[in-house]
């Protein structure tokens, strides 16, 4: 039995509450008691790290992850398009960069691999590979071309209800926790693709259908307020972008608020707008991919939706080779600067909120939760740009074991 006693840390515990001082003790793989203030938790047995005022908090969720994507802070491949075994390896790479940078759960948006994240899972829950609890997706389902949808998988090869259903079983056979759809197209595949809605409302009622039967979670990309509201009768459990929901789409997403999820992932948007000159993305072909105009939109939409309650989550996109893997935590401060979260809010998306997504005992500092934890240089909850630079991140554990050890203790 081992057990780890983190002594003098702020404690930020997920939820959103305002950080306490106290203390937290990690035995196996589960927190198993929280102490605030002055009161001292037992250390018999228990190897001490002193945190010396740093600030301890949950794992970070990435809640719209690409680990099939292949660019990182580590490596920039340009093209989405490599030799499979080549492509499977990058993959594990990428697991292992976006533990490096505080994130200790991946919701899947979607594979490039049919099989890679399944398998990468399971090595990863087996502890052969390091990398964040990964809910697994099937291939992105799309048009015939985007992002390597092969021929073979391209819906339009098989839009009969009877293919539809036979398509979400195979997938639950094979293992997948999700399934992402585009329920539309997008500005950044084809000019004016985001009204293009790519699922009738009938295949759509289908998909729901043969998910709740397979007992399969739903996800999709859907810009068009059309393919938002698709989604939401048929029962997807992750919205992606929502660019442009309507006062309609708002509501339908609040009256199911409880069981659903929004991940916008404004960072690819972002970086499009900003940081990709270099890769041939001015400010023209920023605007004729939609980016400028879709940052602008989600600065309306999602500060209504924080409002209504709807939890949006950060994270999303990175795998772009000017928006990298490992970049992930910046859209916390997007959160904040665009959409008006306050950090806090920010990192209760990013933790508690991003646990109920993974639907795992994960993301908050409480007793009887699995004990992925980050111990953070710095103040969190008063600059949530701190987690971008992984030297802040003087600690990860995950399942109470140490994936970066403190300085001090290293051996
Ligand atoms: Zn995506």
């Amino acid at each position: 039995m081992s057990a780890v006693l983190f002594s003098e840390v702020r404690i930020f515990d997920g939820s959103g509450a305002a950080s306490f001082a106290g203390e937290v003790l990690v035995r196996d793989e589960q927190i198993v008691a929280v102490a605030r203030g002055d009161e001292r938790l037992p250390r018999d047995g228990a190897e001490l790290i002193n945190g010396n005022g740093a600030t301890l908090m949950p794992g970070m969720v990435e809640a719209h992850a690409h680990l099939t994507w292949p660019s990182s802070v580590e490596r920039i491949v340009n093209t989405m398009k490599l030799p499979a075994e080549e492509h499977l390896l990058v993959t594990a790479q990428n697991a292992r960069i976006t533990l490096d940078h505080g994130f200790t759960s991946a919701y899947s948006a979607g594979s490039l691999g049919e099989r890679f994240e399944p398998a990468l899972r399971d090595m990863i829950d087996a502890g052969h590979l390091p990398g964040p609890r990964l809910r697994a997706s099937a291939l992105e389902k799309g048009v015939e071309g985007v992002m390597g949808v092969p021929a073979g998988h391209d819906p339009t090869h098989d839009r009969s209800i009877e293919g539809l259903r036979r398509y979400v079983a195979e997938m639950k056979a094979l293992g997948c926790d999700t399934i992402k759809f585009l329920m539309s197209s997008d500005e950044g595949f084809s000019p004016g693709g985001s009204q293009v809605l790519m699922y009738s409302e009938e295949e759509a009622q289908a998909i729901g259908a043969a998910a709740r039967e397979a007992g399969i979670w739903l996800a999709c990309h859907a810009q068009a307020s059309e393919a938002i509201k698709r989604a939401v009768r048929a029962g997807f459990r992750a919205i992606f972008h929502c660019t442009y929901a309507d006062d309609e789409a708002l509501d339908m997403l609040e009256d199911k608020r409880d069981t659903l999820f929004v991940a916008p992932a404004p960072g690819l948007l972002h970086a499009r707008c900003h940081e990709a000159q270099d890769f041939g993305i001015g400010p023209v072909e920023a605007e004729r991919m939609g980016a400028t105009s879709g940052l602008a939109l989600m600065q309306q939409v999602i500060p209504e939706m924080r409002k209504r309650g709807i939890r949006v989550l950060p994270g999303g996109d990175y795998g772009f080779p000017y928006n990298p893997i490992g970049r992930n935590a910046r859209d916390l401060d997007l959160f904040v600067r665009l959409f008006g979260f306050s950090p806090t809010e920010a990192l209760a998306a990013a933790t508690g909120q991003g646990a109920a997504l993974m639907d795992l005992p994960v993301g908050a500092i409480r007793a009887g939760c699995l004990a992925d934890i980050l111990l953070v240089s710095g103040d969190p909850t008063a600059d949530v740009t701190i987690l971008q630079d992984k030297a802040n991140l003087a600690a990860i554990m995950k399942g109470g074991r140490f994936h970066k050890r403190p300085a001090a203790t290293q051996h």
